[in-house]
């Protein structure tokens, strides 16, 4: 019965949270959750979000249920910021999901549907939530390397030499920018080698790109997205909005997937829906209809835009903060998005939160964005006692 169910060893970063809220220091600071804040330390609600919903609010006139493609328009209004150069390409085909994390499930569960002995090949390290997802649908799991903490590099041959050794259909699961836990994003000469590797392998790079804008630029987030578009004919595309537009809690993402032609993708798309249906039916509206009235303005979009560069030049900016102030952490200031991870034992992280109220996940990743203006000095002091020790 229910009563015999076994205790679940609940995910780290939640019970990091908990443990942090509990925490009485009112100088305490939570660089553990993975949401933008701004100097004061807010994760505010973007203006133009406020003002998108006002008028979504205003105009909409009905709650009936959209379909399971949820909000097309939206899915439409991502492809040039998306697929850039292949938005009108149509062997892609695209679908709402709830978040980014409905994408990658999704995105699995249509590969386990097309091919159950495939793996996918995931990076160590990568976000915790990856092999869950895998694991959700009946996938193999296999590992490559990528990323080595202590150096603050890419494994970069040790990536390529695994991912030359996989099997044609093997899918290899990338992040499209600012990797989540390590901040280290391929360059691109290497997006290159590796779409080489993909292609002579016959791999199918499955993507998954929930920080777009946060790095680079909008557009250069997007390079290896299209790259792999460019030279493969099977893709996967997992994108979230959720960061980029700060709705968190809406849920608003996309799956994308390319196949050789329009008829299989179309097929393909069937497949999605089905297995959409068989686990939330339809995405949730709101989130997605508020990103579309953005996206769909030309006003609001440009605001958008501005608001957006405006979380981009924070996230970088505490990062050259970070990087110049020690040149143990120079590192930093080399990576893109709002994780890095410290070289730091577990039992250095846990000295960090006894000593200094410093909250961070037990890899020693920390949001760069996660401390306020106010207390980078004193994570600075802290984290370089730290690394003294
Ligand atoms: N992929 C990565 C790498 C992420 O870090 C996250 C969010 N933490 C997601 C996907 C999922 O994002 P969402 O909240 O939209 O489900």
């Amino acid at each position: 019965g229910l009563a015999d169910l076994p205790p679940v060893e609940s995910d780290s970063l939640l019970q990091l949270i908990a443990l942090c809220n509990a925490d009485p220091r009112p100088e305490k600071i939570d660089v553990g959750v993975g949401v933008f804040r701004d100097g004061e330390g807010r994760t505010p609600i973007l203006k133009v979000m406020k003002e998108a919903e006002r008028r979504l609010l205003e105009t909409q006139e009905s709650k009936s249920y959209l379909g399971s493609a949820g909000d097309k328009r939206f899915a439409e209004l991502l492809r040039p910021i998306l697929l850039g150069e292949h938005a009108d390409d149509d062997r892609i085909v695209g679908v709402q999901t709830p978040g980014g994390c409905g994408a990658l499930r999704l995105g699995f569960e249509l590969l386990a549907t097309a091919n159950p002995s495939a793996r996918v090949l995931i990076g160590t390290p990568t976000w915790p939530n990856h092999p869950p997802l895998v694991r959700a649908v009946g996938l193999e799991i296999a590992e490559y390397p990528y990323y080595e903490r202590g150096q603050g590099s890419i494994r970069f041959d040790a990536m390529l030499d695994a991912l030359s050794k996989a099997e044609r259909g093997d899918v290899a699961l990338l992040h499209g920018c600012c990797h989540n836990p390590t901040g280290a994003d391929l360059d691109e000469p290497q997006w290159r080698q590796v779409r080489d590797v993909v292609v002579e392998r016959g791999l199918i790079p499955f993507i998954d790109i929930a920080y777009q804008g946060f790095g680079r630029g909008l557009e250069e987030d997007a390079f290896g997205v299209r790259l792999m578009l460019s030279s493969c004919d099977e893709v996967i595309i997992a994108q979230s909005c959720d960061k980029n537009f700060s709705v968190y809690r809406d849920r608003v993402g996309s799956l994308f997937l390319k196949t050789g032609s329009p008829e299989a993708s179309a097929r393909a798309m069937a497949h999605v829906f089905q297995r959409a249906r068989e686990m939330w039916s339809m995405p949730p509206d709101h989130g997605a209809a508020s990103a579309r009235i953005i996206l769909d303005d030309p006003q609001l979009r440009s605001d958008w835009l501005v608001e957006l560069a405006g979380m981009r030049d924070r996230i970088n900016s505490v990062r050259a903060r970070l990087a110049a102030a020690d040149p143990r952490l120079a590192f930093i200031g080399r990576q893109f998005g709002m994780f890095s991870m410290l070289p730091l034992s577990k039992e250095q992280v846990l000295k960090l939160r006894e000593d200094h109220a410093i909250y961070m996940a037990d890899s020693g990743r920390f949001n760069v964005v996660g401390m306020s203006d106010a207390q980078i000095d004193r994570f600075i002091a802290a984290v370089a006692e730290a690394l003294d020790a």
